[in-house]
């Protein structure tokens, strides 16, 4: 899955050196909207954070123009563990589109879409953004602005998820699988670590390591 585009990660001094797939795939949902907003904005847009939609996606309101010619987005970060939106998730983003009365949307994900998200976009007013699209247009942006995106990116705690119910960061944690543990038994049988927010039992959000063995894995 590697590319000559895919620079690996070197992690060696804490500073991250450059942008990769890899890194996205790292990013907190909440640290990958915060970005895809800085560079909205910079492209002249204005965004404005909405909270969590059904599913618990990321949402943001996009607009442009002035009075009578303004128009709007519903911007959606997928905040979902998996790193490839399935067709089900874009058709909830396309509800959520429509019950908000946005004339289209735009869905942004560091992974990728199946074959079956792209399918059911069809002739809808909605737009998919996946992480190699993304990295396309931060390669865009001149060196030194690109650079400085990059460490405020990955400043702090950047690649522990955010739980999109509570707003809390999560913990890396074994919990029971099974009923209520929100454990999550992979097809080996063997119970891996999870994202589980820290609010839990109470909130039962749990969320498995991006690019780990049996979260989905990579289309
Ligand atoms: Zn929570």
């Amino acid at each position: 899955m590697s590319s000559d585009r895919e620079q690996r990660v070197s992690a060696g001094d804490g500073a991250i050196a450059s942008w990769s797939r890899e890194l996205l795939l790292r990013l907190d949902w909440k640290r990958y909207q915060d970005l895809v907003r800085v560079l909205v904005t910079k492209a002249g847009y204005r965004a404005a954070v909405l909270g969590i939609g059904s599913g618990g996606m990321g949402l943001m309101a996009l607009s442009w123009g002035r009075g009578g010619s303004r128009s709007e987005a519903l911007l959606c970060c997928a905040a979902w563990d998996r790193p490839a939106v399935d067709g089900q998730q874009v058709r909830a983003f396309h509800h959520e589109v429509a019950e908000r009365g946005f004339p289209c949307g735009t869905m942004f994900t560091p992974g990728r879409f199946q074959a079956a998200a792209l399918e059911f976009r069809g002739d809808y007013p909605l737009e998919l953004i996946g992480g190699d699209e993304f990295l396309e247009v931060v390669g865009r942006l001149p060196r030194e602005e690109s650079h400085h995106l990059l460490k405020l990116t990955t400043s702090g705690a950047y690649d522990v998820p955010t739980c999109p119910t509570c707003s809390v960061k999560t913990e890396l944690r074994e919990v029971p699988a099974g009923p209520g543990g929100g454990g999550r038994q992979v097809r080996d049988g063997a119970v891996r670590p999870l994202w589980v927010c820290q609010n839990y039992p109470g909130c039962g959000v749990t969320l498995a390591r991006r690019g780990a063995p049996g979260d989905g894995g990579t289309p």
